[in-house]
């Protein structure tokens, strides 16, 4: 998804940067002192079963397909939820315009069978989008005051959480500028108020280093559906360019060899991520979010001296953050900071 409009609003910077926001009437100073939930939260639910020691690649991860023991099975064993969010969107003449959603929905289960976590129905509903036929604009591209998917993803969040889980992981498959930045910031907010981590990221910043920098029905995306999806993706209606409403390089490039390095470079991060974030301790759990903090600030101060909020970073390409889903998997926090004040 690419930027159209100017940039017309920012966050005030410093309320991601100094745990100065509290969500919910939380004091986020008290609820910061331990990485433990809330005291009024309910603890994840006891199994009647024990938990099971090795992971069943093929099992049911998709959480409205379960029933309560295996939900509870699931829990104990690793008390994460992956949340795919994505838009309905136009993609191209060759892609179906649920894409952005499906192929987050694909990695998250993907994740979660390799790593632990069960993954909530993907929401379909977010800010921007290009304006083609088909697609669905609930908030504008630029916009960071987000008025619907903030509460909404905020509600979800707090609702994982007295169900139970320890950690959530909001993956965006929609690449709307305002939509990157409020689902990093929400992230970043309600993990210091709720006090367990919560990682809000488009999948290809997990994949920057594997030569994916986002794109919109070109080749990233339509390689990524030719592996997760190969029966959404005709490639015979595509025609010759220029490809309406296709941003980046050619989607007659793409391949499914290509969509499975990307993806598996994405699962294998996520997967690493889903297991160990629960059990992350209070300092870990700090340094994350004071890593995610540096990275939406740098973002958002960007976007609002640029001209959209893309500009926060348009230098992608220069390689500034490729590491940055190495280091996030290895939790190498401090690392990722460094990096931000490189944009
Ligand atoms: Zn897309």
């Amino acid at each position: 998804m690419f930027p159209r409009r100017h940039f017309i609003g920012q966050l005030a910077a410093a309320s991601v940067g100094g745990g100065a926001i509290a969500a919910g009437g939380r004091n986020p100073e008290k609820s910061a002192k331990s990485a433990r939930p809330p005291a009024n939260l309910p603890q994840p639910p006891a199994s009647n079963n024990s938990p099971p020691t090795t992971l069943d690649p093929q099992r049911e991860v998709r959480l409205e397909r379960l029933r309560p023991r295996e939900i509870e099975q699931a829990m104990a064993a690793c008390p994460t939820l992956f949340q795919p969010l994505g838009t309905i969107e136009w993609h191209g003449l060759h892609n179906i315009v649920g894409l952005d959603a499906v192929k987050a929905h694909h990695l998250c289960v993907a994740a979660a069978r390799r790593g632990g976590g069960l993954v909530a129905p993907p929401l379909y509903g977010g800010i921007g989008g290009l304006n083609q036929p088909h697609t669905f604009v609930m908030e504008p591209e630029n916009e960071v005051y987000s008025i619907l998917l903030r509460p909404w993803v905020e509600k979800l969040v707090r609702e994982a959480v007295r169900q139970g889980f320890r950690a959530v992981i909001l993956l965006t498959g929609h690449y709307g500028a305002g939509q990157q930045i409020v689902v990093r910031e929400l992230a970043v907010r309600m993990s210091r108020a709720l006090a367990i981590p919560i990682l809000g990221t488009p999948e290809y910043f997990l994949a920057l280093d594997a030569g994916y920098l986002g794109d919109h029905a070109a080749w990233g995306e339509t390689s990524l559906m030719m592996h997760l999806d190969p029966d959404s993706v005709d490639l015979s209606r595509l025609g010759e360019p220029p490809h309406r409403g296709v941003g980046g390089r050619d989607p007659r490039e793409a391949t499914r060899a290509d969509g499975e390095k990307l993806a598996e470079t994405i699962i294998a991060r996520l997967a690493q991520l889903a297991s160990r974030m629960p059990k992350w301790d209070e300092p870990t759990l700090r340094r994350f979010i004071d890593a995610e903090a540096a990275l939406v600030n740098r973002q958002l101060t960007l976007a609002a001296t640029g001209t959209n909020a893309w500009e926060g970073w348009r230098n992608l390409r220069k390689g500034v953050l490729s590491d940055y889903g190495r280091l996030l998997a290895e939790e190498q926090f401090e690392a990722i900071a460094a990096l931000t004040a490189k944009m």
